[in-house]
Parts: structure tokens; C-alpha cells; sequence
């Protein structure tokens, strides 16, 4: 039996949505991967590998699992490009199929300060993580979902988590905004170009939402949610972008082609 006739019994036998989350260890991608796996996908749970990841891994497997979801990990640096195939292919020789890619592993500016001393390898890092690897990631996703090997009996989605600062002005983190302003182009272009074969590819911006990346920055934002510039009046959660996604993977967001849609409790609404 070949490679592909292989894969697609893989995809007839499993009947169930298989979503591949990057970033899936902490905050955010993990609260996506938990969702998901409630909403009823399996899913490739992807991080950098290490032993650290490995434990927390086999600590979400088994909260996965406890919702009836099955899990496997595919570690590995997303602005690797090589990486790329390798995931992918774990995933379809698991399962033959995937659904969903969550593009969510990203990174901050390496220092926060003026935008005047922004160094050339933070700027060259967060375009790696956070622009080049999604691009290049939903390119490999992409070409797999269009081709005659993929099962397209379910909704599937390509979602990428940029940020507020796709939009919003931060002059402390320059570099940071620049690379997420791009990932909301890419969003656009890869929903042009799929939008005929059915495959919903969407941007969620997260605002301030309380994870280990914002927790070095806590008291800043503590102050600008007292300062009442968030309508919502509080801190965002995991939880609260996970719902958005569910939403997204689902297919709810029914003849919408690469919308963003902001999960900011308001931060960036615009008003006076
Ligand atoms: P986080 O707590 O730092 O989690 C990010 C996860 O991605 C970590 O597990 C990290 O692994 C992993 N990761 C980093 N670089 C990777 C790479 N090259 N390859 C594979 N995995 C990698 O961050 P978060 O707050 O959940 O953020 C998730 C996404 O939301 C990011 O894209 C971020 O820019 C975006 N976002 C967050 C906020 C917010 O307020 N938190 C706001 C707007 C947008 P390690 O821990 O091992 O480094």
C-alpha cells in the first residue's frame, strides 16, 4: 500500500476533526488545545521540544483525554522551516487527516524601550516566529488541504493569533507590532486564495490576557485596566480567546472570508 492510499485509509477509519495547535504548552494554545478537545477534535499538540516540554505535555494528554480526546506531541521550533513537514506528517500518519491549524506560538520583543534601539535580532526573531513560521506553516497546511489526498467531509480552518498590536500603536515593543501586522496580511492572503475550497482561514487578536508572557509587564497593565482603558474592566483570559477559536474551528462563522475578530474586552475599540 502507498503513502497516500495509506493516509486515506488513516482519514476514512477516523471519523473524528483533528486540530494541530503550535505553541500548545502554555496560556493561550493550551487553552485552545483544551477547548478544542471539549468541542470534540483530537489534537497535535506542538512546542519547543524539551524535557520540560515533555511533562507538560503528558500533564495536558491526560486532561485532554479525560474529554475523550486523543493527543499526540510534535514538538519542534516552528521558525525552523524544516520542521514543517516533519509535524505534518505526524499528524497524518497518526490520524490522515487534519482540520484545523491553530498558528499560535509566538514570542515578545526581546526588550521592551524605544523604539529607537530596537536591535536587529529581536526585529529578525519575532519575524521568525511570529511572520515567517505562520506563513510558511499555513503554506504547508495549504497545500496538504487542497490536495486530492485531504478529507474535506468536516469544516477546516487555518486561525492565526496575532494581537491587538496588529492594529494598536505600541512604541515599546516596535518590532513586536511590525510581526503581527504582517501575520494579519498573511490571514488575508491565504483566505483569498482558499476561500473556494471551503477552508475558513481567520485572525483573533488577543488584548491583555493573563499569561506567562504578559506576566513580566503585569503591573503596566494592571495600571491601564485601572486606568479604565479596557471596557470590559478586567484582565482577558486564555479561556476567553479559546471560545473565539472553537467558534472559528467549528465552521460558525458561516461565508466569512479572513475576518479578524478582537478579543480585547474593547481595548482597541475606537471612541470618544
Ligand atoms: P506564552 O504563555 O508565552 O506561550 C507561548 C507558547 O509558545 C509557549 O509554550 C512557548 O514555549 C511556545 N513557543 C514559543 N516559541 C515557539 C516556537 N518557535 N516554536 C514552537 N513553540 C513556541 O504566550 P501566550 O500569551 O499564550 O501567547 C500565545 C499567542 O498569543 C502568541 O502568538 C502571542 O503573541 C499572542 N498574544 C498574546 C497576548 C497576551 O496578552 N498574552 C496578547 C496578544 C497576542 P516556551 O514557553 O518553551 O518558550
Amino acid at each position: 500500500m502507498n503513502e497516500n492510499s495509506q493516509i486515506a485509509r488513516l482519514a476514512a477509519q477516523h471519523q473524528k476533526p483533528v486540530a494541530l495547535v503550535t505553541g500548545a504548552m502554555r496560556g493561550i494554545g493550551r487553552a485552545c488545545a483544551i477547548a478544542l478537545a471539549r468541542s470534540g477534535f483530537d489534537l497535535a499538540l506542538n512546542d519547543l521540544e524539551s524535557e520540560e516540554t515533555s511533562r507538560l505535555a503528558a500533564e495536558l494528554a491526560a486532561e485532554i483525554a479525560a474529554d475523550g480526546a486523543e493527543s499526540i506531541l510534535v514538538p519542534g521550533d516552528v521558525s525552523n522551516l524544516e520542521n514543517h513537514a516533519k509535524l505534518l506528517q505526524s499528524v497524518l500518519e497518526r490520524w490522515g487527516r487534519l482540520d484545523c491549524l491553530l498558528n499560535n506560538a509566538g514570542i515578545p520583543a526581546q526588550r521592551r524601550g524605544d523604539l529607537l534601539d530596537v536591535t536587529a535580532e529581536s526585529f529578525d526573531r519575532c519575524m521568525a516566529v511570529n511572520t515567517r513560521a505562520v506563513f510558511f506553516l499555513s503554506q504547508a497546511v495549504a497545500r496538504y488541504m487542497v490536495s486530492a489526498n485531504a478529507s474535506s467531509a468536516m469544516h477546516r480552518s487555518i486561525i492565526n493569533i496575532t494581537s491587538s498590536n496588529a492594529r494598536a500603536v505600541s512604541i515599546a515593543r516596535g518590532e513586536y507590532c511590525v510581526s503581527k501586522a504582517a501575520s494579519s496580511m498573511t490571514t488575508r492572503l491565504f483566505a483569498a486564495r482558499l476561500a473556494a475550497h471551503g477552508i475558513g482561514v481567520y485572525e483573533v487578536r488577543p488584548g491583555i490576557i493573563a499569561t506567562d508572557m504578559t506576566k513580566p509587564a503585569k503591573s503596566q497593565y494592571d495600571a491601564i485596566i485601572g486606568a479604565h482603558l479596557v471596557p470590559a474592566e478586567r484582565w482577558g483570559y486564555p479561556e476567553d480567546v479559546a471560545s473565539t477559536i472553537v467558534c472559528m474551528a467549528e465552521g460558525r462563522l458561516r461565508y466569512t472570508v479572513g475576518q479578524a475578530v478582537t478579543v480585547d474586552g474593547g481595548l482597541t475599540m475606537p471612541r470618544f
